[in-house]
């Protein structure tokens, strides 16, 4: 079949959650029995969000094949249950690396090289290579950014260019905006919609559908009033209320109606039922009270959420497989190495380091590590989280607190962690850390065996440094477990201590494949421990009920 281009679109304000929105359309048309894949076209100017600080960019989210990408492919490919590939993720950056590149070997010899056409042109080659890398027939494309930026002008005017390249049969524009509610008169306001249309009509594109973003209800007048003053079809409005469940958003834009208006719109015959049976009762169980545990998650980033945004869904899945509510206390490393906020951790039933870069705070979070360790509290690490528990656990085992990752301190006496080998000639810092899926061979007998119930898993990874082969024998007698390999025994992909209910850290970012419907396995042992130690600590204030939020 012709390949067919859904693009989306953001007005009145940023954030008004147009991945999700991507993500949700992207399982309707899944649901209908088609092949889809969803691609980011970032207007800033760097070549990937790799070198960006958390802090500005969310979470980096990796892909199978390595590439480093915005947080939104995160949402893609939990809600449509996909895997991207590095031809999903674009920004300004590349585009001009590859236009400057070309002109430097001579390509254009003669030439005048200008946004248009050779930008528009080179972003136009990248939203093609989308089918052609991924297989998918109906391929989803949102622009980063509100309409009105001066940075996304190129990626619109090479959208505008795709309906007469494409067709109009095969092309439709999904603008989503956000419905302001004035308190005083208790009313919601359709004008920023009506101007940010008006703006995208300037600049030559007239969307089909607006998703219409609210945290008050949308009467159906209000729907009307949309159409008319925007010129789309009534049923190509769609009401979209801010619901508490994140997991929702594709039931709510079924219900609009918009699945069959796309079908209308670019010719397409259903080719099954959509079926939403098991996104229904994935629903209902997060609505459903439940008894609650409660997680530190111990970082430099946590006033942003964002910025662990697949650790917090892997978290929710694995509690929602265990009928259970996670409730994440969100702890700064910083604040631990000054005396503060320890009720939190001490409040919890479980201790969770993510990944992270750079000495701010880590001390900080080997102390939580070491709190963890000596009160049996459960553990998980990930990559940083793995690094720094065996970094405690080097300091207790050789009785020395010189212990430490190169990272942190060179001249370290006792470099349990270390740079790769291949990573010691490297001199740049973008896209140059061991990225993306290998594969690790579990240890019989180990508390990652038995989680993962497997032999050989292939997990996503982001790191440059590793734990030192030369501490194996000396931690291992202390009772640490080497319970992930790589295929040829060199590197610890996985450690864990013996005499612990549940101390696990992994060199790999498990949360990058985490589902809301496959949970990873390690964190579903990790919160079973958590659990556990919830029951057996007998805390009846933390197993009683509460209202759910996710999102
Ligand atoms: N900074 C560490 C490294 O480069 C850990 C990276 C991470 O947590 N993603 O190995």
């Amino acid at each position: 079949m012709t390949t067919k281009y859904i693009f989306f679109t953001g007005g009145v304000v940023s954030s008004v959650g147009k991945g999700v929105t991507a993500a949700a359309v992207g399982r309707l048309l899944k649901e209908r029995g088609f092949k889809v894949a969803v691609q980011k076209l970032d207007p800033y100017i760097n070549v990937d969000p790799g070198t960006m600080s958390p802090y500005q960019h969310g979470e980096v989210f990796v892909l199978d094949d390595g590439a480093e990408t915005d947080l939104d492919l995160g949402h893609y490919e939990r809600f449509i249950d996909i895997s991207l590939n590095r031809v999903c993720n674009v920004t300004t950056g590349q585009v001009y690396a590859e236009v400057i590149g070309k002109e430097r070997r001579g390509d254009y010899l003669g030439g005048t090289i200008q946004v248009i056409p050779h930008i528009t042109n080179e972003i136009k080659r990248r939203i093609g290579l989308v089918a052609k890398a991924t297989g998918a027939e109906i391929v989803l494309v949102e622009i980063g950014g509100t309409v009105g930026d001066i940075e996304s002008l190129p990626f619109l005017e090479a959208l505008r260019q795709m309906r007469s390249d494409v067709g109009r049969e095969n092309s439709l524009y999904i603008h989503v905006t956000w419905l302001p509610h004035i308190g005083a008169t208790d009313e919601l306001k359709t004008k920023p919609t009506q101007h940010s249309v008006r703006e995208l009509r300037s600049i030559g594109i007239s969307p089909d559908v607006i998703v219409a973003r609210s945290d008050q209800p949308i009467a159906d007048e209000l729907r009307e009033k949309i159409a008319l003053f925007c010129d789309v079809e009534r049923r190509a409005v769609v009401p979209m209320v801010t619901s508490p469940v994140l997991y929702e958003v594709p039931l709510v834009i079924e219900r609009s109606g918009l699945g069959e208006y796309l079908m209308d719109r670019l010719g397409l015959q259903a080719r099954r039922q959509p079926d939403w049976t098991a996104w229904e009762k994935l629903v209902a169980e997060v609505r459903r009270p439940k008894p609650v545990v409660n997680v530190a998650l111990v970082g430099k980033y946590v006033e942003l959420h964002d910025a662990y945004m697949s650790v917090r869904e892997a978290l929710k899945h694995a509690a929602l497989s265990l009928g259970l509510e996670v409730e994440i206390s969100w702890v700064h490393s910083a604040e631990l190495e000054k005396g503060r906020n320890w009720d939190l951790v001490q409040q919890a039933d479980g201790v969770l380091v993510p990944g992270g870069f750079g000495s701010r705070g880590i001390e900080g979070k080997i102390l939580a590590i070491h709190y963890a360790r000596e009160n049996k509290v459960p553990y998980l690490g990930l990559c940083l989280g793995m690094q720094l528990m065996v970094v405690d656990f080097a300091r207790f085992a050789l009785d020395t607190e010189d212990a430490n990752s190169t990272e942190f301190d060179r001249s370290t006496k006792n470099p349990v962690i270390d740079l790769m080998p291949d990573q010691r000639a490297i001199a740049d810092m973008g896209g140059t850390m061991r990225l993306g899926l290998y594969p690790c061979h579990l240890q019989p007998g180990t508390r990652a065996a038995a989680a993962y119930a497997e032999e050989v898993v292939q997990e996503r990874h982001r790191h440059r440094f590793e734990f030192n082969n030369a501490y194996r024998g000396s931690l291992g007698e202390a009772g640490m477990l080497f319970s992930g390999l790589s295929p040829d025994g060199r590197l610890v992909e996985i450690a864990e201590l013996r005499d612990h209910p549940f101390m696990v850290g992994t060199q790999f970012h498990p949360e990058f494949l985490s589902r809301p419907n496959r949970p990873h396995p390690l964190f579903v042992a990790f919160l079973d421990a958590v659990r556990q130690r919830g029951y057996l600590a007998q805390k009846p204030d933390k197993l009683q009920t509460a209202e759910i939020s996710v999102g």
